[in-house]
């Protein structure tokens, strides 16, 4: 394993990333690229700890790309990238639907999709703890594909893994993820000096993605050097296991990474 956190990506646009889940994806960042602010701070995150934890950036407007520049700076790189990608994913330094203007981004990107003639699907990986905004929850509705977070299954493993932005809950989260449809939920399993692979934690989180009943799963663990450095990433046997109990218990096919 990689001994140092990644840097933030430095403009709106990044890679393609050969992505382990979504292919040839190119990446388009809604946060400030001086410093992390997100709604949660993973312990694993590869973007390091948080900096502004919150889940309002109304104060943080002059240092987030306006609907516009997201705009021309992707129509600049799909009329030149060759070939172009298979997704266009809004992810980042940070959750990007805590951009105030996430539902106008997300239109404007899908009609540059459509104008330049890419035949690209637009996807978001997301925390989930914007669905609460009803903006959000539409620019996440209108995307092709949304991958979106769920490490825990009690406020105990969430406060844990995700020390999220204090007014944020899993009750939430979970009635966020169930009014929206066709949505593949991402977790991510941790050991070390924090843990959510305990049986009671597994069976929570079952039972959480079991009231949600998502179209697909993905469950993984460290793919880069996470936030806190004495995390120990869950071995590949381990996280097909907990794959199976999610078979067994819900009829949901969740693939491993
Ligand atoms: S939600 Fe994503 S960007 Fe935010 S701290 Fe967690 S892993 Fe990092």
């Amino acid at each position: 394993m990689v001994s140092r956190v990644l840097g933030l990506q430095k403009g709106i646009i990044y890679g393609p990333v050969a992505s382990r889940r979504l292919g040839r994806s190119l990446g388009l960042n809604l946060s400030p690229t001086a410093y992390k602010v997100c709604s949660f701070n993973c312990v694993y995150c590869h973007y390091g700890w948080t900096k502004d934890l919150t889940s309002d950036l109304s104060a943080y407007t002059k240092d987030l790309p306006t609907p516009q520049a997201v705009e021309e700076a992707l129509e600049q790189t799909l009329e030149t990238l060759d070939p172009p990608p298979q997704y266009i994913t809004f992810s980042g330094n940070g959750e990007p639907t805590l951009h105030p203007d996430f539902e106008e981004i997300v239109d404007r990107v899908r009609a540059v999709r459509d104008r330049t003639g890419t035949r690209a699907e637009v996807a978001a990986l997301s925390n989930s703890t914007g669905l609460v905004d009803e903006g959000v929850f539409r620019g996440l509705a209108k995307l092709d594909i949304r991958i979106m977070k769920l490490d825990a299954g009690t406020d105990e493993v969430l406060k844990r893994i995700n020390r999220p932005a204090v007014d944020i809950t899993v009750d939430v989260i979970v009635e966020g993820l169930k009014k929206l449809e066709d949505v593949t939920i991402q977790s991510v399993f941790v050991e070390g000096a924090v843990c959510n692979t305990r049986d009671e934690d597994v069976n929570a989180w079952i039972d959480r993605v079991e009231d949600i009943a998502p179209r697909a799963m993905q469950v993984y663990s460290l793919e880069n050097a996470p936030a806190l450095s004495t995390l120990v990433g869950v071995p590949a046997e381990k996280l097909a296991e907990i794959a199976r109990k999610v078979k067994e218990r819900t009829g949901i096919e969740a693939d491993t990474y």
